[in-house]
């Protein structure tokens, strides 16, 4: 009798950075590797795919045909450690995620092969390459029509994230000198079909959502009524989540979004605030705040809270004019607008960004040991050399702005007053827990996660934070 053919195994890994571990030590805050996943669904069903994640496991040896791994940069030094146990076995590793295709050539040099970009246009052409035996070096992504997306593959994602994570739009037209993101996923804003999504989301059986988009409702009326028709078809089909995403300034632009958004679940929005200075924002290439002005801040976080939604602001130190002057007067502006979660990391020159190449010609990077050094592009280290301060300077004034905005007082202060602004109690414990997660970051988890009850003397089971949000 005929053996039944023994299927070929797919590892897929998720490197975590030795060097810095403070974004994951609270994993219930953190969110699956979806391009992992997306990297299983599109794998033939005569292969058998795992996923070790080391968010939540340490790696132990595990037998494989082929090893795919998806990398940051910071994460990328741990990849290619990896990348080297399998390599030394003769087992053919792939590499593929934002850093590998910023850094093909580097990364080729550490990898049987790349995927550079979007994988869903090569995956299947590198599998059946490596069933031939005649692997290539280079996969050169295509940017597609985002349609027809395939699902990722959850159920192979650990089962302790709390968050499901969900993608509906690709790409950037804004060219953000510190950002990647346009030079990835490329500048033409890509939108998934509303009735694809929504066909998604009812697969999710998290109540958390994650929608992993850089802005969710887009940079024009067309693409706010699709985020308005996101919104109602959530309603409409009954989909309960509490979700939490990420936009731009023009959130607040139509209160239609804002109230269907809070209807059809939206607890927190990110907003990439970075300076509250409009010559940094010109020096950033931040057109879409200076559009909006600062002076109106206020007014969008108002509208924001109005509909029971935080704000996560998320702000840099060591912008290219900074000084410690400058820095502390950022400190003061956070602590005193109306912002419930803080992220202030530091100006960090990711490959694929015009920052990076400025300072890469003009020399100003001093951590270019590649690629060791690139677990020090975490956000929390400072790698160049700024022109107004030291690199002793520059991260001790830092320390002090973080001591300043993290410290237990201010953080229970925002709390409340997150509380008292979105009427929302969810919205503030998202907030809050957000903010103990940065401040693990930049402490590198000096104090653990504390339970909301012990601090305010909450009780979560209580029926006023069992409702996710007063437009509920
Ligand atoms: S920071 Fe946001 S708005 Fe700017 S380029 Fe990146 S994704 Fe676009």
């Amino acid at each position: 009798m005929a053996s039944k053919r023994k299927k070929k195994k797919l590892l897929l890994i998720n490197p975590l950075s030795t060097n810095r571990q403070g974004l994951i030590l609270h994993s219930h805050v953190i969110y699956p590797p979806i391009g992992l996943g997306i990297v299983a669904t599109l794998t033939p069903e005569d292969w058998d795919v795992e996923i070790l994640d080391e968010n939540f496991e340490r790696f132990v040896y595990r037998e494989a045909d082929l090893v795919g791994i998806t990398t940051l940069t910071s994460s990328v030094t741990r990849a290619y450690e990896l990348a080297d146990i399998y390599r030394e076995k003769g087992i053919p590793t792939v590499l593929g995620g934002i850093h590998a295709s910023m850094m093909t050539d580097e990364a080729v040099l550490y990898v049987d092969a790349v995927v550079n970009g979007e994988v869903e246009s090569v995956w299947k052409q590198l599998i059946e390459d490596f069933e031939k035996g005649q692997l290539q070096k280079v996969y050169k992504g295509k940017l597609l029509p985002f349609e027809n997306a395939v699902y990722p593959a959850r159920h192979l994602f650990h089962e302790k994230y709390q968050f499901a994570s969900i993608q509906t739009t690709r790409g950037c037209p804004m060219k953000c000198d510190f950002c990647s993101v346009h030079t990835f996923n490329g500048n033409k804003y890509r939108e998934r079909p509303v009735e694809e999504v929504l066909d998604e989301l009812e697969t999710i059986r998290h109540e958390k959502i994650y929608f992993v988009d850089d802005n969710l409702i887009g940079y024009g009326k067309k693409s706010e009524r699709r985020a308005i028709a996101l919104f109602k078809g959530m309603l409409e089909r009954g989909i309960r989540k509490q979700w939490f995403c990420s936009a731009s300034m023009n959130f607040a632009d139509n209160e239609e979004v804002l109230e269907l958004a809070a209807r059809s679940g939206c607890v927190m929005v990110l907003l990439g605030i970075e300076s509250e200075r409009v010559e940094q924002l010109e020096e950033t290439n931040k057109k879409l705040n200076i559009k909006i002005g600062i002076d109106h801040y206020d007014e969008v976080f108002a509208k924001i809270h109005k509909y029971g939604i935080s704000v996560l602001g998320a702000f840099i130190y060591g912008l290219e004019s900074d000084t410690p002057e400058t820095m502390a007067s950022r400190t003061e502006y956070i602590n005193n607008a109306a912002i419930d979660a803080v992220q202030a990391t530091i100006l960090t020159p990711l490959p694929g960004t015009g920052l990076f190449n400025r300072m890469s010609t003009e020399k100003k990077i001093v951590f270019n040991n590649y690629p060791e050094d690139w677990q020090l592009y975490d956000f929390v280290d400072v790698v160049f050399n700024h022109k107004n301060m030291s690199r002793e300077v520059f991260m001790s004034e830092v320390r002090k702005n973080w001591d300043a905005l993290y410290n237990d007082k201010i953080l229970k202060k925002k709390f409340l007053r997150t509380l008292k602004q979105t009427k929302n109690p969810i919205a503030a414990i998202w907030s809050y827990g957000s903010n103990l997660q940065y401040f693990n970051l930049v402490y590198e988890g000096m104090q653990p996660m504390k339970n909301l009850e012990d601090i305010f003397g909450l009780d979560k089971n209580s029926k006023e934070f069992r409702k996710s949000s007063p437009y509920r």
